[in-house]
């Protein structure tokens, strides 16, 4: 049967006709606003900061401009110590591009010492010990790259690490 048009190869298809190749050099900023921009700028010092609310008497981190539970501003701002407790974790032997591995990522949300609230931290890594030691409620504590090395990042801490007993 004769159709009509003409029929493409595909090198005409890919390459001619159809297709447009363009390697797009995209750059962005990302405003974090107030409240991330004194979180980052803290780790780069070395520090987690988080914020207090004086009409709850609560703090948290990371910092936020707003208590939600109260809709106050927050009152100020407050160092907290690199320390926590391991609210939950997952011991992970698939990457995120599904391939495995051998030795697992260990993610975990950290509580952070110094916070009135559970959960009132973030997700990290662990790392120094053997997973199936790892229990919720462990103390553990920030291990951090050099202060050359920091970018004002949450890679600033490079992993939590097991506290030993004092
Ligand atoms: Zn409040």
């Amino acid at each position: 049967m004769k159709v009509r048009g003409t029929k493409l190869t595909s090198d005409e298809f890919h390459n001619k006709v159809i297709a447009v190749k363009h390697a797009p050099e995209i750059e962005y900023d990302w405003a974090t606003g107030v409240a991330i921009s004194k979180f980052l700028k803290g780790l780069k010092d070395g520090k987690i900061i988080g914020v207090y609310c004086d009409s709850c008497d609560r703090t948290v981190t990371p910092p936020r401009m707003f208590c939600e539970e109260c809709f106050s501003p927050m009152s100020k701002y407050v160092d907290l110590p690199d320390t926590g407790i391991i609210n939950t974790f997952s011991i992970a032997y698939i990457k995120t591009d599904a391939s495995r591995v051998e030795k697992p990522q260990l993610p975990a949300v950290i509580d952070i010492d110094g916070t009135s609230i559970s959960p009132s931290g973030f997700l990290h890594l662990l790392d120094e010990i053997n997973p199936d030691d790892i229990k919720i409620g462990m103390k553990v504590k920030a291990v951090w790259k050099d202060a050359i090395d920091r970018t004002g990042a949450i890679t600033d801490i490079k992993y939590f690490k097991k506290m030993e007993d004092a």
